[in-house]
C-alpha cells in the first residue's frame, strides 16, 4: 500500500534548547511554527496497537517516545509522528463495533443527522477512517448512499461483508479529487476520532475541502483537550494520536483551509468530546451559532491561550502514576489478585509509563477475538477470554477502557458474589465496591 501521508515524515533531528530539553525539529503540523514548549514526556513505549504474539514474546520490540508538545502560535498539541502510519494502520486490531455503547452512540448519530441535514436516496454519506462499518450501517437501512475510507485492509473487510461499500487507503488531497471526479463529491463527511491521528494534518482538511459540496457539511468528533488535561486523561495520548484539539485548535485548522466550525456539541463520549459541525467558509447560509462563541470564551477564560496552562499537565500525570502504584503495591503486599479488564490503545500507554506489568496484573481480558491469546505491547500481560475472570475470581479488576466504566460494571457485576472489586485508573485511582 502507497500512503501519501508516509512520505510527509521527516526524521527526527533533536536540537537542543535551552534547560536540556530535547525538541523535534519538525515543526508544527498545522502552522509550520517551531515547537518549543513540551506538553508532557510520558517516556518510551511500544506502538500501543502491536499486540505481540507468544512467538514474538522473544524478540526486538520496538519503542519510541511519547513526548508531546503544544505550538504557541497555533496552540496545536501534538506528538512528532515517530512511528510511520503505515505500520500503525494497515492491519488494525481496533473493531469499533465490540463496543455496545459506542454503537448507541454510533446509532443515535443517524437519526440525529439524517433528519437535521434532510438526507435522502439522492444524498451522499462519506466517512473517514469507517472501521468496520460501525457507524454507516445505519444508513444503509434508510436508503442513503454511502462510502467508507478505512486505511486498515483487516477492518474494512469486515465493513464490506455487512454491506457497507468501502475503499482500502488513506484520505487526502490526492484521494478526495479521485473521489470526487468518480462523482462522490459529500453532502455529509464524518469523521470520528480520526482527526488526531492524522500526521498530515494539512493534506487531510485540504481534502475534506475538496470532497464537500458547496453546501455541505462535516462533523467531526474527537477527545476535547480540556477534558484530557482537567481529567488528566494521560493515557489518551499514544503513538496513533499525532494531535490534540481545543475548540480553539480545530478552529484555527478550518480557518487555515478555506472551512469554518458553525456549530458544536459537548459529548460524554471517550472522556469527553466535542463534535464540530464544519462548512464551507464561504457558505453564508450557516451563520455561526452561539455555542460556538461560548465554547471558544470559556477556553480563552480557562488560559487556553497561555503556555502555563499546558505546563501543568505533567505534574498531574506523575500524581496519577505513583497514586496507581500506592494501590497496586498495598494490593499485592495484602496478598490480593488483582486482573485486568480490556485491552485497548490507552491501557497501553498507562501500563508502560506506570512500568505495570505481570507483577501487579496476572492478566488482562478482552471481547476481541483478535487480541485473544496475544499479550499487551511493552508489558506482554497475556489477553484472555473474558471468562476467564469467573473461573480465577480476581480481588481486583483494574478497568483499562474507563470511558466505558459503566457499561463494563454492569457486565460484570457477578464479580460481587466473592467480593471482587473494580478499580478505575483516571483521573485519580478509584475503588468501586
Ligand atoms: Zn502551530
Amino acid at each position: 500500500m502507497t500512503t501519501t501521508a508516509a512520505k510527509e515524515i521527516r526524521p527526527v533531528e533533536a536540537t537542543t534548547l535551552p534547560g536540556g530539553d530535547q525538541a523535534p525539529a519538525a515543526p508544527c503540523r498545522l502552522c509550520g511554527h517551531v515547537l518549543r514548549h513540551g506538553f508532557v514526556d510520558l517516556g518510551m513505549s511500544p506502538p500501543c496497537e502491536s499486540y505481540r504474539t507468544a512467538q514474538q514474546l522473544n524478540q526486538v520490540e520496538a519503542f519510541y517516545p511519547l513526548r508531546v508538545y503544544v505550538c504557541a502560535h497555533c496552540l496545536l498539541v501534538q506528538l512528532e509522528a515517530y512511528v510511520q502510519p503505515d505500520e500503525i494502520f494497515t492491519e488494525y486490531a481496533y473493531f469499533s463495533s465490540y463496543s455496545d455503547s459506542w454503537l448507541k452512540h454510533a446509532a443515535a448519530y443517524v437519526d440525529m443527522i439524517r433528519t437535521r441535514r434532510g438526507l435522502n436516496a439522492r444524498s451522499k454519506v462519506v466517512e473517514l477512517a469507517s472501521n468496520d462499518g460501525y457507524l454507516l450501517q445505519y444508513f444503509l437501512p434508510k436508503g442513503i448512499p454511502v462510502l467508507g475510507i478505512e486505511p486498515a485492509a483487516n477492518v474494512a473487510k469486515v465493513a464490506v461483508e455487512k454491506g457497507v461499500p468501502t475503499r482500502v487507503e488513506f484520505f487526502g488531497t490526492e484521494c478526495a479529487r479521485r473521489l470526487v471526479a468518480e462523482g462522490h463529491a459529500a453532502d455529509l463527511i464524518i469523521g470520528n476520532n480520526v482527526l488526531a491521528q492524522v500526521p498530515d494534518l494539512r493534506d487531510f482538511t485540504q481534502g475534506m475541502k475538496i470532497l464537500l459540496k458547496p453546501d455541505g457539511i462535516i462533523t467531526l468528533e474527537f477527545p476535547h483537550l480540556v477534558q484530557l488535561v482537567e481529567q488528566n486523561q494521560l493515557d489518551t495520548i499514544y503513538h496513533e494520536h499525532f494531535s490534540y484539539f481545543s475548540m480553539l485548535s480545530v478552529r484555527r485548522c478550518f480557518e487555515l483551509h478555506g472551512l469554518k466550525i458553525f456549530d458544536v456539541e459537548q459529548l460524554p463520549t471517550h472522556g469527553g468530546s466535542l463534535r464540530v459541525y464544519g462548512a464551507h467558509a464561504e457558505d453564508a447560509a450557516k451563520p455561526v451559532s452561539a455555542a460556538v462563541t461560548e465554547l471558544v470564551d470559556q477556553e480563552k477564560q480557562k488560559g487556553l491561550e497561555r503556555m502555563e496552562y499546558y505546563a501543568r499537565f505533567e505534574v498531574g500525570a506523575r500524581r496519577t502514576k505513583q497514586a496507581l502504584l500506592d494501590f497496586l503495591i498495598q494490593a499485592k503486599r495484602a496478598g490480593q489478585t488483582i486482573v485486568g479488564y480490556g485491552a485497548p490503545g490507552k491501557g497501553n500507554t498507562l501500563l508502560n509509563y506506570c512500568g505495570i506489568r505481570t507483577d501487579f496484573i496476572d492478566y488482562t481480558v478482552d471481547r476481541n477475538p483478535y487480541k485473544q491469546g496475544r499479550f499487551l505491547p511493552g508489558t506482554h500481560i497475556p489477553i484472555l477470554h473474558p471468562d476467564r475472570i469467573r473461573a480465577t475470581r480476581p480481588d481486583y479488576v483494574l478497568i483499562l477502557p474507563w470511558n466505558l466504566k459503566d457499561e463494563i460494571m454492569n457486565q460484570l457485576a457477578y464479580i460481587r458474589e466473592w467480593g471482587g472489586r473494580f478499580v478505575v485508573p483516571i483521573p485519580q485511582p478509584t475503588v468501586y465496591a
